[in-house]
């Protein structure tokens, strides 16, 4: 009974640090805690998750050489909550600058850049999963920009997650990706996690904010779907590529990288 209680707790562990990275860490200081004190784990547990997601952690990762994005500024933003509080907002301060250079300027035209997954706050080589890439401060995923029935800019995004709901369901390197036996390259359409807008990809706004991202000297690589390079009249960029096969597809999402 003692050994299947100690497995829990270490596939608890292992399930809080794939997805917050510090959670893990965080469940075996409130283990310890309540040794000593006869206190109650979940409360224990909230206090200091929340007091290291508030306080300890962004500082402590500053000092390391990440950032983390704002969270109540309109023109820059998570898509929702859920990435601050998974610690999954964490940046190098050279894109966090990129980002907010850029928000500055698409206010002019009303457009706001949300922001999905980005990165943890420690380790460089620490994968955000189920990204391959986001490992090192460097990466960060960008919401499309939407308009509603009658035609004006949004911040709605279709789907809850900001993930999983694609351009144009049918697509040449998706047919082609999944026929050569990459069946990962369209797994995102399981996490959208409900369909709750229901909005119009805006092309003429999603590529001000591309362009926006190209325009500043920092910017390595824009992963978007051949397609929509092409539609977006986006074609002699050579910063947009394609992120291959191996990858997920990104007809929901702009996945952007610095030097
Ligand atoms: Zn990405």
């Amino acid at each position: 009974m003692k050994l299947v209680k100690i497995l829990l707790h270490i596939i608890w562990i292992i399930f809080l640090t794939i997805f917050t990275q510090v959670g893990g860490l965080i469940w075996i200081v409130t283990l310890l805690f309540c040794k000593a004190k006869q206190w109650k784990k979940r409360y224990v547990f909230s206090t200091l998750y929340l007091i290291s997601n508030l306080l300890i952690v962004p500082p402590l990762a500053k000092q390391l050489g990440r950032e983390q994005l704002p969270i109540l500024n309109d023109n820059l933003k998570p898509r929702n909550l859920f990435y601050p509080l998974l610690f999954r907002n964490y940046v190098t301060p050279d894109l966090n600058a990129l980002l907010k250079k850029s928000s500055i300027e698409l206010k002019k035209d009303n457009i706001n850049i949300t922001y999905l997954d980005a990165n943890f706050p420690f380790y460089n080589g620490f994968p955000l999963l189920p990204h391959r890439s986001h490992n090192d401060g460097k990466k960060v995923d960008i919401s499309f920009i939407y308009k509603t029935k009658e035609g004006s800019t949004t911040d709605k995004k279709p789907g809850l997650s900001g993930y999983g709901i694609f351009v144009n369901e049918e697509n040449y390197s998706n047919k082609s990706c999944l026929k050569k036996g990459y069946w990962q390259y369209d797994f995102t359409k399981y996490l959208a996690f409900g369909e709750i807008n229901t909005v119009d990809f805006d092309a003429i706004d999603t590529k001000k904010v591309i362009l926006s991202f190209l325009s500043q000297n920092e910017t390595q690589k824009i992963f978007i779907e051949p397609y929509l390079k092409q539609n977006l009249g986006l074609g002699n960029y050579n910063k947009i590529r394609f992120q291959g096969c191996k990858a997920v597809r990104h007809d929901d999402h702009i996945h952007l990288q610095v030097k």
